[in-house]
């Protein structure tokens, strides 16, 4: 029985927030109600440990095979497709949650005691152990899923440095928080079952369970079926258990000052990182809790911040970034990192930084500006509704951590969810107030500085150990040894791989699509965005526009009415305005926009940091994008969300920022200097050099997304930080001209989603200002509109004849390899092969499905998946972080071939049990696209006026996807998925380590493809290359372990692209 321990409605959103408890069996649940398509679910797991054994995290995969009434590993995965839902885990330092993401309430119950079941009675088998965790394979190498993952995370330096601080803070005190939950790999290499499933034993309790669920939940169905679930519980012993964390004594405070140097392998050894934690106030302290996470926010973010004007925004930065995290343990945990310092700047970073600290928290000293932080302080409060309107899933973390640190009687729970007050007492702190406060949690707190030291040496040693690793392996087992690990393996994984019976799937019925209620909103149009041939028919939003003015403003103005506290400002662009000369400094415009000094109409000069103030004080967020929802890449979008009450001020803030800003020599230099150092990143990312190749390689030079490429734009960039000093003018000049042409009313398609009912003078406001400082343009219809560019209209001669080219990008920095394939798809948005190239492609795509189950499954790559682009018109098979590229793409070109019923070797039918499951994935990929109000609204948008769908472009399409039949999937299947696989109409990009480039280089050739090695010379980024001179048949250590079943912390959409 669930008893009711808490309800009530929070103040500063809708919905009831509501807590129950078994006082038979502990079991806690914790409900927030909320009108919206998806019901998200966590059920948490508090994972006391006192050591780096990784049985927490080693659990969280191995829930995941099996339980006692459904013992088959990716049941849940499977019956998800099914209904609507993604299962995941993650495992904290404290916590390990579980989710579950459904669309609509039915399927989020139907899954519920299935999953529940998973938690309570896992199988916990040897077998599964040995293939999850660790083992030997057949060839002398280490693999198991938990231990690849950690390999791979266990030399990045935030982790690093987060493990390094850890010890120094808990470790003496022998305190859980010091525990590596996830696993070292010495740890791992000995971890047995038993200890896994006594680990299990003591905290798989009902008592240390919390389901927390937060949607559109029915309440009684809900208790109903949780309260089936505990009466299945035992009962609570008769001492009572020991409450992880809170009852194991004090939370250990650092006494003194503690300096950690630590290396991470890297070949660039020019820049490390830097990461100072300090410990804060209790976590049920809301209110200094809070106080210290907006001091760190003052400190540390925006162009205006102390940290960004001493570290960043001067002559040769010391510093790219610097982000704060906060951890909410017992004692909460706060750290400042500090990115891309110049290895030989850090200990002086560390001192300069105690230096920023000690000035501004001397009230003597007056540094303290309390205007600024009074604005920070009510955009986290507008913030905080934003989040629990548009992202309530976030306040689950929230509820989680009360679970693991609140008072069992609500109390916390109700005083931490249920108001923002915290922000208005902040409000009325003093400077002294603030500056004692940071005296105490900051300045005269001990805290710990962690190093991170790059080093090329560690790398190459990391290398050659590995190798040597498998070579004194091999030695010892002999080949009679290996083939014993081999059939152990074996075994192993036949007992883990059991069939699930069609008898269970069957029975496991699909939802009712039609329950789960998509968000609507309505439209209105003014100015030139009124079509004259399809008027809007009269709603009363419409009305209001149409009554201010909304048939006569030289503007093109669309509206859509939702349901929101908020208002979100868009402004689309087509790049195709500016002249292709000028168009790679289109770029500089939009990046200095936001932090350069304004003259206004009277003369007075608003500095970059009034600049930045005033944005901060009117908006919840701003910036601009490239593309439209990540399509229609020759478009910009300049997007600003803020309160209604702003939206005149906005506007006329939108204007200066595009017509008032004065470009500052000093402003562009620190700019430039930004741009080159984050290229860093850039360069050593693959899948960030994969897409640069692409854009180089297939669109010209009058392309808007090529010249807004990091990459491609790295010679300029860094011509232009050398000329700015001696001759800024000529900079400047050119940035004028590109704000003329771009700058137009002819050139902009203003979009605005809101509570049209609460916005005053919704058409009138744009006229009065906005349109009068654009320089008295004239448009009168949506014929004098600029179109909006298609990717078609900007392909160099390459990408406008796909085929039979290759291109590999040897990257010394990447282990694995990423992929992109790639031929001619169909470029129109009403093609009428759509709905059945949708359901072929989210039928090869499901988790657990053909291409997953044939390459992630074969462990030839981590990620497989083919997208249609409809907007580049093309068909795209990538593959993400891959052991064997060719591989991949032999695997895939056989299902593509089964499945179109040309292989000669083996034929698959498209299975209509699983057609319905490819369908599901298509209407809950739909619902989660249009989340809340403001992504609704956009989704909208872009199906009906950019894709030109029409009104019903969402209900149109799962009506037809569901008509589909098996021929016309196998026809699509022939018709464009197989010249991918054909070399004569397809052309393939390859990121991977110089030392796979030869071999994957003569397999393409043998496909049939005419390869380009190395066309952008990244081989020689650093000179790591002659290491690799001793490299025998061992190769493949050289690519990254590739998990060869379901990984669930790391599962990416990585086909959010796809065009539905
Ligand atoms: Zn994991």
């Amino acid at each position: 029985m669930m008893e009711l321990v808490v309800e009530f409605e929070p103040d500063y959103t809708s919905g009831k927030i509501a807590k129950w408890r078994s006082s038979r069996t502990g079991l806690q649940l914790i409900m927030f109600q909320k009108d919206r398509p998806m019901v998200d679910g966590s059920f948490a797991v508090a994972t006391e440990i006192h050591d780096d054994s990784g049985c927490p995290h080693t659990l969280e995969h191995l829930i995941f095979m099996g339980s006692k009434n459904y013992p088959y590993k990716g049941l849940l995965d499977t019956l998800g497709n099914k209904a609507f839902s993604n299962t995941n885990a993650t495992t904290e330092t404290d916590v390990t949650r579980y989710t579950l993401e459904s669309a609509g309430w039915q399927s989020f119950r139907a899954l519920l005691p299935v999953y529940l079941d998973h938690l309570v009675h896992p199988t916990l088998t040897d077998s599964a152990c040995y293939t999850e965790v660790y083992h030997v394979d057949g060839e002398g190498k280490e693999k198991g899923v938990v231990f690849s993952e950690m390999q791979a995370a266990e030399n990045d330096p935030i982790s690093m440095a987060i493990f390094h601080a850890h010890k120094l803070l808990y470790e003496s005190a022998n305190c859980a928080y010091a525990s590596e939950t996830g696993g070292l790999l010495n740890a791992l290499r000995v971890l047995t079952a038993d200890r896994i499933r006594e680990f299990y034993h003591s905290l798989y309790r009902s008592d240390n369970l919390c389901l927390v669920l937060v949607g559109p939940v029915d309440e009684s169905e809900m208790l109903e079926t949780v309260s089936a679930f505990d009466d299945t519980l035992p009962d609570l012993p008769k001492v009572s258990n020991k409450r992880p964390f809170v009852d194991s004594g004090e939370i250990p405070l650092l006494e003194k000052t503690l300096v950690k140097k630590f290396f991470f392998p890297d070949t660039d050894e020019s820049s490390g990182h830097l990461m100072l934690v300090f410990q804060g106030p209790n976590v049920n302290d809301h209110l200094n809790v809070t106080a210290l996470y907006v001091l760190l926010n003052y400190l540390c973010v925006s162009d205006v911040s102390p940290m960004h004007k001493r570290l960043i925004e001067i002559d040769d930065p010391l510093c790219s970034e610097v982000d704060v995290f906060d951890e909410s343990y017992l004692v909460t945990e706060y750290s400042l990192w500090y990115s891309n310092v110049p290895t030989s700047e850090l200990e002086n970073v560390h001192s300069i930084i105690e230096e920023v600290l000690q000035a501004h928290s001397d009230d003597a000293r007056r540094e303290f500006d309390l205007v600024r932080m009074r604005d920070i302080i009510e955009r986290e409060r507008l913030l905080a509704i934003q989040t629990a309107e548009m992202y309530p899933s976030t306040l689950a973390r929230s509820a989680v951590t009360d679970f693991l640190y609140g008072n069992l009687d609500g109390s916390t729970l109700k005083s931490g969810l249920g108001t923002i007050k915290v922000y208005y007492d902040l409000a009325q702190w003093s400077i002294e107030q603030w500056t004692a406060f940071m005296r105490m949690w900051l300045v005269n707190r001990p805290h710990v500085a962690t190093l991170a030291e790059p080093s090329s040496s560690l790398a190459k040693k990391i290398r050659i150990d590995a190798k040597e690793r498998v070579r004194t392996t091999r030695q010892e087992l002999g080949k009679e040894g290996l083939a014993k690990l081999e059939e152990k393996l074996q075994a192993a994984n036949e007992e883990n791989e059991r069939k699930i019976p069609d008898r269970l799937l069957s029975e496991f019925t699909t939802p009712d699509p039609t329950s789960i209620k998509l968000i609507e909103s309505t439209t209105a149009t003014a100015g030139t965005a009124r079509s004259p041939d399809a008027p809007v028919s009269g709603n009363t939003i419409q009305e209001l526009v149409d009554g201010d003015g909304g048939e006569t403003i030289p503007l093109y103005l669309h509206f859509e009415h939702v349901t929101s506290s908020f208002c979100s400002i868009k402004i689309l662009l087509s790049t195709s305005a500016v002249s292709e000369e000028l168009l790679p400094f289109l770029k500089i415009v939009l990046g200095s926009m936001y932090s350069t000094p304004i003259e206004l109409e009277d003369g007075t000069v608003l500095s970059y940091e009034e600049v930045v103030n005033t944005l901060t004080r009117e908006t919840t967020s701003y910036g601009y994008l490239t593309g439209y929802n990540r399509d229609f890449n020759e478009t910009i979008v300049i997007d600003f969300e803020l309160v209604p009450e702003r939206y005149e001020s906005v506007i006329e803030l939108i204007s200066q920022l595009m017509w008032r800003t004065k470009f500052d020599p000093t402003r562009l230099q620190v700019l430039l200097d930004k741009l080159l150092l984050e290229l860093a990143d850039q360069k050593r990312d693959g899948n960030s050099v994969l897409q640069s190749a692409i854009k180089q390689t297939l669109l010209s030079s009058r392309s808007g997304a090529l010249a807004d490429d990091e990459l491609a734009s790295e010679k300029l960039l860094k011509e232009l930080s050398d000329q700015i000093e001696r001759d800024p003018m000529q900079l400047i000049s050119k940035l004028e001209l590109v704000r003329q042409s771009f700058f137009t009313l002819n050139n902009m398609r203003v979009l605005v989603f809101s509570d049209m009912t609460r916005l005053q003078r919704p058409v009138s406001s744009w006229a009065r200002k906005f349109v009068k400082e654009s320089g008295k343009m004239v448009i009168e219809s949506t014929a004098d509109l600029h179109g909006i560019p298609r990717t078609l209209d900007v392909l160099s001669d390459e990408g406008k004849s796909l085929g039979g080219k290759a291109y590999i990008m040897p990257l010394p920095s990447t282990e694995s390899s990423h992929m992109s394939l790639m031929t001619n798809g169909p470029s129109k948005f009403n093609d009428r092969d759509i709905p059945a190239l949708t359901v072929a492609l989210s039928y090869l795509n499901l988790v657990e499905g053909p291409l997953w189950r044939g390459i992630r499954g074969a462990g030839l790559s981590y990620g497989a998946w083919i997208q249609a682009l409809i907007e580049p018109g093309r068909i795209v098979f990538r593959v993400d972080r891959a052991a064997e590229v060719v591989g991949s793409i032999e695997a895939a070109r056989a299902i593509a071939e089964a499945y179109a019923g040309v292989s000669t070797s083996a034929t698959e039918e498209f299975e209509g049990m699983i057609i319905e499951s490819a369908v599901s994935i298509i209407v809950s990929d739909i619902a989660s696209d249009g989340i809340n109000a403001m992504s609704a609204a956009e989704r909208k948008f872009l199906q009906q006026v950019l894709r030109g769908r029409g009104r019903q472009a969402d209900q149109d399409l799962l009506e037809q996807v569901r008509q589909v039949t098996k021929t016309q999937l196998v026809d699509v299947m022939r018709r464009w998925i197989l010249p991918l696989f054909d070399a004569r109409k397809s052309s393939v990009f390859v990121v991977c380590n110089p030392v796979k480039s030869l071999e994957i280089s003569v397999a393409l050739e043998k496909l049939g493809y005419s390869v380009s090695l190395d066309p952008f010379d990244t081989a020689s980024l650093d000179d790591e290359n002659d290491e690799d001179s001793d490299e025998d048949e061992d190769e493949s250590e050289a690519s990254e372990e590739v998990d060869s079943s379901s990984d669930e912390e790391e599962d990416s959409d990585d086909d959010d692209d796809d065009d539905i």
